[in-house]
């Protein structure tokens, strides 16, 4: 039996049911986060949950469970489940009310749901790197919430599936924000540069990880907005984000990033990345 979180209860996958009416189901109206587990353990769990509580205030979802009470419950689902290698799925949404665009009164409760899905770390594209294309930022202009509301990414992502490629780097104008599910930086002269976390991006917490990581080791980083232009004159661009990690952009738009292979910054850049997991959740030999 697989169990999935309903309510804040343990209950078996196929029992677990959401009225029609249910804003996320809706209007896309609820926020959530994506954590990944290695060896049974969540990686960066805090800062996950932090920022879901974050995303929430931020469109007036009141989540009341403290990111303590989450992170067991959460825990409790990996152990029932047995996962070893994989991610925690959770989402709030505004709760079950008859469709109306304002906010139900303080009496409906948010709708919490949660599962577990086995996945293995994505090795081939960490090692040899993924194509990009680049797509029109037309998300709406609070991207800085982890939202339900998907449309502007799951688009642009789809153009670039349709094209063969790994990832959509979107820009709003000149200026590259993100991709549609992963923040974007890009090296020069031995520096990183990435966008500044704004409204226009997801905070991504591999982003933040990066940061610390590099402020650690002495590796140059600069949270400054460049354009498409810096972008295909970069001599190392990499996408990061929980699923993905740390993952290099070798070709956009049919041109090669440097030499068309992963540069050795973004190497540099894994291996340390690495070296955190393998500090928080215990090594990751087989
Ligand atoms: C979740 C997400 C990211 C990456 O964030 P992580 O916390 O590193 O997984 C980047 N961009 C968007 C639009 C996202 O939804």
């Amino acid at each position: 039996m697989e169990y999935v979180i309903l309510n804040g209860e343990f209950i078996d996958r196929s029992k677990a049911k959401v009225d029609m009416e249910d804003r996320g189901y809706q209007f896309g109206d609820g926020v959530y986060e994506v954590i990944r587990v290695y060896n049974g353990k969540m990686f960066t769990a805090e800062e996950h949950l932090e920022r879901l509580l974050e995303s929430g205030k931020k469109i007036e979802l009141n989540i009341s469970y403290p990111v303590k009470k989450l992170k067991h419950l959460l825990e409790q689902m990996i152990v029932k489940n047995k996962l070893e290698l994989g991610i925690v799925y959770m989402q709030f949404t505004r709760g079950t009310s008859p469709r109306n665009h304002a906010y139900p009164g303080e009496d409906v409760l948010p709708a919490f749901t949660a599962y577990t899905r086995e996945t293995t770390r994505p090795e081939e594209n960490m090692k040899k790197g993924v194509k990009a294309l680049l797509v029109e930022d037309i998300r709406w202009l609070r991207c800085d919430i982890k939202s339900l509301n998907l449309l502007g990414n799951i688009m642009a992502k789809q153009k670039a599936a349709q094209s063969g490629c790994f990832e959509a780097i979107q820009h709003r104008g000149e200026t590259v924000t993100e991709g549609s599910s992963s923040n974007i930086a890009i090296v020069r002269n031995g520096k990183i540069c990435t966008h500044p976390a704004t409204n226009l991006i997801l905070n991504g917490i591999t982003r933040r990880k990066i940061n610390e990581l590099c402020q650690a080791n002495e590796i140059a980083l600069e949270e400054t907005a460049f354009t498409i232009e810096d972008l295909k004159q970069a001599d190392e661009v990499f996408l990061s984000s929980t699923s993905a990690e740390i993952t290099p952009i070798t070709e956009i738009e049919g041109k090669p990033i440097g030499a068309g292979t992963p540069g050795p910054l973004t190497r540099k850049l894994q291996d340390l990345f690495e070296t955190e997991i393998e500090r928080q959740c215990g090594s990751l030999q087989v």
